[in-house]
């Protein structure tokens, strides 16, 4: 089927950020905007006008609060839903007549259970026509590749979920998408599954292991954004609509403890959190030198304050007309500037205050911070939290992405002890706990050494009680 009113190339009104792409879009959508009936006879209405190009040679990542139209954005990409106006485009040709090579990877993995792993991968390959012998030859090459090698006769209820998502991999690579299609491919895994299979993911698409031109993902996961996007668009609701669109310049494999990198995360969680507001332009990206260690992040030290100490400062501080000398500070407060310091610290740190030629001055968060309510107080501490402090961050969203909301502490002393003493790693592991608890981030449970998400511990004690 061929349609007419083919549209010249170039005519996206791609937001200002991202300039039109000079070079032909493999997918291009035009103005599509969805609505989904309702059994009340109004119909709501879910993507709101929306242009979107994907171009060959771009990891894209698509990140948005949940019920924003992410997945209904994904599915009218790849001509799975026909949007309610505007058109999308294969190659410039209207995409429900064209013949499109994608392919999608769930959260779900949706593999068919009553197949092997092998005959799971050569499904796709058997709905195109393709002989039974390619079919199996492309198939077990594409299991060696995910890492499979051995495991072809197995069912998927016997694989772990990291390993299902494997084949969830080779199946959608096995029919050499052009675009490969995730909707949030990573969050049903545990946060060490989820790494790795990220970074297998970038080293095919790096070693141009697979034949794919582009790639598109659904996330909500931040890091996971900036970890893998060259450009990243943001979603907002009511309805679905980009609000922020640019490119990611950071080289390949990124340090998410490099300052460019911190930087745009909490860009995008300023822009996620700020819902109502106009998102500033995404920060200017500056070229940094070769990360030191690939792999291995870096953790700053957390200063040993606890979040009562850094209200007291910050509020002599403002007594102090905002700016004081530390060793002043010290003294009216009958303090040793030892203990002092890491007060100091922790308020630098969570960026309440500056230091400059020796004297402290307040920010206008940490003024914010300082004149608050005790609920505001925690609210604010725990933005700050979460956008300065790596390992707060990293235990919040090991919570999250696991099933049981519990995280083991060693979990996380295994990562510090590449950088810290043994006692030192006690100390961060202490002052994560206690600025974790009082920004209600999670919490701690000493007599199983573990984080627990807040909520999950209510439920599970609810549980362990109606047990009884
Ligand atoms: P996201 O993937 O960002 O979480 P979705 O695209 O799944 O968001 O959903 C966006 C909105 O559209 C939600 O409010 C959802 O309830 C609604 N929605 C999704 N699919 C349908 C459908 N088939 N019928 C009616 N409403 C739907
Ligand atoms: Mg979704």
């Amino acid at each position: 089927m061929q349609e007419a009113g083919i549209p010249s190339v170039g005519q996206t009104t791609a937001p200002a950020s991202v300039p039109a792409p000079a070079v032909e879009a493999i997918i291009r959508a035009e103005k599509i905007e969805k609505y989904y009936a309702q059994p009340s006879q109004n119909r709501i209405q879910v993507i709101s006008a929306t242009d979107l190009s994907i171009i060959p040679g771009e990891i894209v990542a698509l990140l948005g609060p949940s019920g924003s139209g992410k997945s209904t954005m994904l599915r009218i990409l790849t001509g799975l839903s026909m949007p309610t106006a505007g058109q999308v485009y294969w190659h410039e040709k209207p995409i429900a007549g064209a013949e499109i090579n994608v392919s999608i990877v769930f959260q779900s993995f949706a593999l068919f259970p009553w197949l092997t792993v092998l005959e799971n991968v050569e499904a796709p390959l058997q709905a195109r026509g393709v002989s039974a012998d390619v079919r199996r030859d492309r198939s077990m090459k594409m299991l060696d590749t995910v890492g499979l090698d051995g495991f072809e006769a197995a069912y998927p209820k016997e694989l772990s979920g990291g390993m299902k998502q494997r084949v969830g991999f080779a199946r959608a690579l096995v029919v050499e998408p052009e675009v490969l299609f995730m909707d949030e491919p990573f969050s049903a895994l545990d946060v060490l599954t989820a790494e790795n299979l990220r970074s297998e993911l970038l080293e095919l698409w790096a070693n141009k292991t697979m034949p794919t031109k582009a790639v598109f993902l659904v996330t909500h996961n931040i890091e996971e954004a900036v970890l893998l996007a060259d450009r990243i668009i943001v979603f907002g609701k009511n309805p679905g609509h980009i609000r922020t669109d640019f490119k990611v310049l950071l080289t390949q494999p990124r340090d998410r403890a490099s300052a460019t990198f911190i930087e745009l995360v909490d860009y995008i969680y300023k822009v996620l959190t700020k819902p109502d507001v106009t998102p500033a332009e995404a920060p200017d990206q500056q070229a940094e030198p070769k990360p030191r260690d690939q792999r291995q992040m870096h953790y700053e030290a957390l200063p040993h304050a606890r979040p009562g100490g850094i209200a007291g400062l910050l509020e002599l501080l403002i007594d102090k007309g905002g700016r004081d000398d530390i060793y002043r500070l010290a003294d009216d407060l009958s303090f040793e500037i030892d203990d002092l310091l890491p007060i100091v610290d922790a308020a630098q740190l969570l960026g309440f205050l500056t230091v400059e030629e020796g004297d402290a001055a307040i920010t206008p968060s940490g003024t914010e911070f300082a004149n608050s309510e005790i609920l505001r107080q925690k609210e604010l501490f725990r933005d700050a939290a979460v956008a300065h402090v790596l390992l707060l961050r990293q235990i919040r969203r090991a919570l999250e992405a696991k099933k049981d909301h519990t995280v083991p502490e060693d979990f996380f002393l295994d990562m510090l002890d590449e950088q810290f003493s043994e006692e030192e790693c006690q100390h961060q592991i202490e002052t994560a706990v206690t600025w974790g608890r009082y920004a209600e981030l999670f919490d701690y449970d000493a007599g199983h050494r573990r984080f627990v998400l807040p909520d999950a511990q209510d439920e599970e004690i609810a549980a362990s009680e109606d047990a009884e």
